[in-house]
């Protein structure tokens, strides 16, 4: 596969390459395939649907051809994916994608995990070790740090805005030793992305040590998640006809979004043949997706905390490659556009748990409260010429294309529920009135000691820390 950059169409270059350098610093621009090679219909029409792993494979082969053969790549796969998502169907006509069962109990282990076998796989033939620099708004950091740990040669620094992640998370990033620490940055996760990408720029750092990026702007980070997308779609292609006594319903894919890597994960696997009709982008107050379908103008703006906060991100990252890959009427026409502030968001945990019965998080919950309004009638409001203010928590005043499925009752959702609800044990427990139990996982970190060293928000005393503390 060719692999070229979203803002340097003449760039031509390998996985290897853009895998290893995270982002083109000679553009600033990120990288993307050229193409999205669609699977077999043979395979995508497989009664019952192949098995995660068997879709993880055939998923990936394309983007790594020539490059890891396919006996690596199966080994590369099995030991990223010892755990599945799972589909849980709340009712007839909708389904959660459970993505907490890895390690970490949240989505980016499907990305982190892939991405650190892949560089740890690459990086046997080079000299030295390869050092990864990553801010997290919360969950990310957790994902790689667990997804590095221990891997020879590779070596993580991880950057998170110091009181603005739940203790949980915060125990999850500051406890790792060994070849994976964390700094806990005065200032905004925002901020934190600032410091690393203005190292990823810095020649004289670059001159010094081998850097690479582990955010969502990693390509190995945002092909994998393309797999689960695929595998939801043909489980409830398979089920919904029977659970929903539909034809052939629209699948939509309702998506928390904060850098949007994750929705752009899902544009992937629809190009590649997922039977998946659009998207609802779900986000919180950090509503700058929102605004631009809205209006067509997209303005970055600094990040603003919410009960949501692995999505508090003014400047979604990812923005750049959809645009790059999709004109803004195409992306009207693909996705519908949702958010809710944090009094929405405490609502819609407590509303999810008393319709279905189930506990969702805090960013699921936008998620679940965007495709019960949508399936409720406010499809129906936009279809009936009724303009949303979107300075307003609710739908973005657009039709996507599909929105005569809904309004026809043609459709069936898959919401993604991007962490487990005991990450954000507090915000659950205010909302429906108990703790959601803990998995093992996550009790075995609170007892550890936090590690975490203190970061001021100043480019110039990172660089010197970086200097100063990493291994040549
Ligand atoms: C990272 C994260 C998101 C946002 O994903 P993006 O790919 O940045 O859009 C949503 N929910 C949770 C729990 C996350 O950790």
């Amino acid at each position: 596969m060719i692999y070229t950059d979203t803002r340097d169409s003449s760039v031509k270059t390998d996985f290897r390459t853009a895998v290893m350098n995270g982002m083109n610093s000679a553009t600033g621009g990120l990288y993307i395939p050229v193409s999205f090679p669609k699977l077999d219909s043979s395979f995508i029409n497989k009664t019952p649907e192949p098995s995660f792993r068997e879709i993880a494979f055939n998923m990936a082969k394309p983007y790594v051809e020539g490059e890891i053969p396919d006996e690596d790549l199966m080994t590369i796969i099995a030991d990223a994916y010892p755990f599945t998502p799972k589909v849980v169907p709340l009712d007839s006509i909708s389904y959660v994608l459970e993505l907490f069962h890895g390690p970490t109990c949240a989505f980016k282990d499907f990305g982190a995990r892939f991405m650190a076998r892949v560089m740890s796989y690459f990086n046997k033939t080079e000299n030295g070790t390869l050092h990864i620099l990553v801010a997290t708004s919360g969950d990310t950091g957790s994902a790689v740090g667990s997804a590095f740990h221990n891997v020879p040669g590779l070596d993580v620094t991880i950057l998170y805005p110091e009181g603005k992640i739940s203790k949980i998370q915060e125990k999850q990033l500051s406890t790792f030793t060994g070849n994976v620490r964390a700094l806990k940055v005065k200032g905004t996760f925002d901020d934190c992305q600032k410091l690393v990408k203005t190292a990823f720029t810095d020649e004289d750092l670059r001159n010094e040590f081998r850097l690479s990026s582990a955010n969502s702007i990693n390509i190995s980070r945002l092909l994998p998640q393309s797999f689960y997308y695929m595998y939801s779609s043909l489980v409830v292609k398979n089920r919904a006809p029977l659970d929903s006594k539909l034809e052939n319903p629209a699948i939509l894919a309702v998506v928390p979004s904060g850098n949007f890597g994750n929705l752009t994960s899902g544009l992937i696997a629809r190009e590649m043949g997922a039977p998946i009709e659009g998207f609802v982008a779900a986000t919180n107050t950090n509503r700058t997706i929102p605004d631009w379908i809205a209006t067509g103008e997209y303005n970055a703006r600094p990040s603003v905390e919410t009960y949501a906060n692995a999505m508090d991100v003014g400047a979604p990252s990812n923005y750049e490659r959809i645009k790059a890959l999709y004109s803004y009427e195409d992306v009207k026409s693909l996705f519908a556009s949702y958010w809710l502030d944090n009094d929405g968001i405490k609502s819609a945990i407590a509303d999810c748990n008393t319709k279905t019965g189930y506990t969702i998080d805090p960013h699921g919950a936008i998620a679940w409260k965007a495709w019960d309004d949508i399936r409720s009638g406010e499809m129906q409001k936009l279809k009936d010429g009724c303009k949303n203010d979107w300075t307003k928590p609710g739908l973005t005043p657009n039709l996507p294309a599909w929105a005569d499925k809904v309004t026809g009752k043609n459709a069936v959702s898959i919401i993604l529920e991007t962490a487990h609800p005991a990450k954000f044990g507090n915000i659950v427990s205010d909302a429906i009135g108990r703790e959601p139990a803990i998995p093992e996982t996550l009790q075995a970190v609170m007892n550890l000691p936090d590690q975490a060293i203190p970061m001021e928000n100043d480019y110039a005393k990172f660089k010197e820390w970086l200097k100063a503390n990493l291994q040549k």
